[in-house]
């Protein structure tokens, strides 16, 4: 049977590197995969999964709005797909992960997700939280704080290196960066005393 499955991290962990591994893995047995990704964020050139160790793969995108159901059932009558994976899945709207959800139930069609977990608040993206709700299989990507403990969040820093603590959830192309953290190592950094 086929499965949803969400692998969640925080920033910087290499779930592109993971999700493009995996990937390979099938295509290096002859077996086609078919890569998703968000149309938002073209921080690696339009259409292209890219990781930071410096692999890429071509992938179509997913857009606000776009029926996944529909766009998963048209890929696979172009031919057979062992399966689909989906980066930046946070992004993901409740409804596409029912979308994709029912293609798993209804078209027999592993789907991998690769998401952040929480944003630089330390809240859920609902993408990350439809997930967290309805994958089959969920699998934690790590990474390590400054400290050697497991990151879990994620700080944005302004331009001038100091955490930010509002401001859109998405934002594309700005000079901010982001620092993954353990827990105590947020509250921290965001003045939580
Ligand atoms: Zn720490």
């Amino acid at each position: 049977m086929a499965k949803l499955y969400f692998n969640f991290s925080t920033m910087n962990a290499g779930k592109s590197t993971v999700l493009l591994q995996a990937s390979h893995n099938y295509r290096e047995r002859g077996m086609q995969t078919y890569l998703l990704t968000a149309a938002l964020d073209d921080r690696s050139g339009a259409r292209r999964i890219a990781s930071r160790i410096g692999i890429g793969e071509e992938a179509d995108t997913f857009s606000k709005g776009e029926d996944l159901f529909a766009k998963l059932k048209e890929r696979l009558s172009e031919g057979a797909v062992a399966c689909v994976f989906v980066d930046e899945a946070q992004f993901l709207e409740k409804q596409q992960v029912w979308e994709l959800a029912r293609a798993v139930d209804e078209l027999n069609v592993p789907v991998m997700c690769y998401g952040l977990r929480v944003d630089f608040r330390g809240e859920l993206f609902p993408g990350s939280a439809a997930l967290l709700a309805w994958s089959d299989e969920m699998r934690e990507v790590r990474t390590i704080c400054h400290c050697g403990k497991k990151a879990t969040m994620v700080v944005r820093n302004g331009p001038d290196g100091k955490p930010l603590m509002d401001g859109a959830q998405v934002l594309v192309g700005g000079n901010e960066t982001y620092v993954s953290l353990c827990r105590r190592h947020w509250r921290e950094a965001v003045g939580d005393a």
